[in-house]
């Protein structure tokens, strides 16, 4: 397995400690792309797999590496699939984890139990150049339910909010290494890898 540079198209710091620590193992160097200065694509699509695609090939134009993008976002039930995309930003342009968090728990106060139902959804592009015509692309999904306060220090964005009832706690309560097995993102890394001739 040859040693492979590839750069990821988000600032998220989050994002990029995750995707680093799944890829590392098969000799795969993330880096981000605040490394290059690459200008932020605007995501203006109504879908996941738009959105990476416009970030993807961005970030492949400024840098001239392979570049993945990863556009992930929490799926509310009782919200009718609401953050979704706009995951980052449901609590407005300048929204914080913090504040997209109480945002949350406000608009499910009246829900309980299985009303509370979401799921986590990640979808990734690898585009090897910016006009390559057959980008790979990987999906993973988590299933979970929001929990009525927030616990734990890990993770990122809704993880302290995430509850897992078949282990009893967050998703921001989990170590690196067992968010990462489970998760949205470790699932569409793994497929993605599978997928990669080149690695
Ligand atoms: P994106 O940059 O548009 O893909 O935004 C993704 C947003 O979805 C993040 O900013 C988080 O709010 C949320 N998100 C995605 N994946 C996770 C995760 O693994 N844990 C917690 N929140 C996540």
């Amino acid at each position: 397995m040859s040693a492979v540079r590839l750069v990821l198209a988000s600032g998220n710091r989050g994002k990029l400690r995750e995707i680093q620590a799944l890829l590392s193992p098969h000799g795969v160097r993330v880096l981000p792309q605040t490394a290059f200065a690459v200008a932020e694509a605007k995501e203006t699509a109504p879908t996941f797999v738009e959105n990476a695609l416009i970030k993807a090939r961005n970030a492949a134009r400024y840098t001239g590496l392979p570049a993945l993008a990863d556009d992930s976002g929490l799926e509310v039930a009782a919200l009718a699939g609401a953050p979704g995309v706009h995951s980052a930003r449901y609590a407005g342009p300048d929204a914080d984890d913090r504040l997209n968090n109480a945002k949350l728990l406000e608009a499910l106060a009246e829900f309980q139990g299985e009303e509370r139902r979401a799921r986590f959804r990640c979808v990734l592009v690898l585009v090897r150049h910016p006009f390559d015509p057959s980008p790979l692309i990987a999906e993973g999904t988590w299933e979970g339910r929001i929990a009525e306060a927030p616990r734990g220090e890990g993770g990122f964005g809704y993880d302290p909010l995430f509850w897992l009832p078949d282990r009893g706690c967050t998703a921001a309560e989990l170590p690196p290494e067992e968010k990462n097995r489970l998760s949205h993102r470790g699932q569409a890394l793994r497929q993605l890898l599978a997928r990669w001739p080149a690695l």
